[in-house]
């Protein structure tokens, strides 16, 4: 089996997002550090937290995958941007340690006009200065689609940051299905090829979370722009593929399509028909 949610939003505190997520028939979810465009983070309510904690125990969920802000550029051309993503890395993932063994993932970042050497070495400089031994949460690299100079359009990219890692016990990757696929990986036709490669090149032991999503245009786009499930390029069939892969079960699955409330229901409970036992 594998675990199924979406992003819910940490406005109103931390038992609400597992309730919201409860309501809508997940049993994983994402949210953001603090606001997605920026801003500084709230404190969160020790007790609010605790029930948090009970509650997702209780109801079995599965590892949460909390996203990092998208201000958030560790390798940044301007020094006062990677200094000011650099505090807002090290914070968030103090905070999560409140909710300990949890996923905290991340853009790798975009490089401007640095090149990606460049910017492999600073990301890499921060994970070396920030990560614990002692932290509980596991980072994930997303994989990303290649938009302007972003970071991490390809699984050899991704590893080169690992590989400049002292802490690998700390790093995952994150497999976004609609960036993957406007990278150039065609998970329509070819999806064992495609996790065979980056078995190959990262190893498929640190893929440990997938966001969700269909996408709006063709494979090798390097577009990134969401779609709902079954409406893009990727489609129902080839997503409900990811979902019932071996080689994926046991993640937690995070949808980051464009849709309500009701359109998430749908897809959860679409994703649950199709689930593996
Ligand atoms: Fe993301
Ligand atoms: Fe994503
Ligand atoms: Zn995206």
């Amino acid at each position: 089996m594998i675990f199924i949610g979406n992003h819910v939003s940490i406005s109103k505190g931390y038992l609400a997002m597992g309730k919201m997520e409860e309501k809508l028939g997940g049993n994983t979810f994402a949210f953001f550090t603090r606001n997605p465009r920026g801003g500084n983070g709230s404190v969160p309510d020790p007790e609010d937290v605790q029930v948090l904690r009970a509650f997702l125990k209780e109801k079995q969920f599965g590892k949460l995958v909390a996203h990092a802000p998208y201000t958030m550029n560790l390798c940044s051309a301007k020094e006062e941007v990677r200094t000011f993503s650099e505090n807002v890395f090290r914070e968030d993932l103090r905070k999560m340690e409140d909710l300990p063994g949890q996923y905290f993932n991340f853009h790798p970042g975009s490089h401007l006009k640095q090149g990606y050497e460049a910017a492999a070495d600073q990301i890499a400089d921060v994970l070396n200065r920030t990560l614990t031994e002692n932290q509980t949460t596991t980072v994930l690299l997303e994989t990303m689609a290649g938009k302007g100079t972003e970071v991490g359009k390809t699984f050899e990219e991704l590893r080169g940051i690992l590989d400049r890692v002292e802490r690998k016990d700390k790093l995952g990757i994150c497999f976004d299905t609609c960036h993957v696929w406007d990278g150039g990986y065609d998970i329509v036709h070819d999806l064992d090829g495609v996790l065979r490669h980056f078995d190959e090149v990262i190893g498929i032991d640190r893929l440990l979370a997938v966001h969700l999503n269909d996408s709006k245009n063709p494979c090798g786009a390097h577009k990134d722009r969401h779609e709902k499930i079954g409406l893009g390029e990727i489609g129902e069939e080839a997503l409900m593929r990811v979902v019932q892969h071996p080689l994926l079960q046991g993640r937690p699955f995070i949808l980051e399509t464009p849709n309500d409330d009701d359109g998430y229901r749908r897809e959860i409970a679409l994703v649950r028909a199709n689930m593996k036992e």
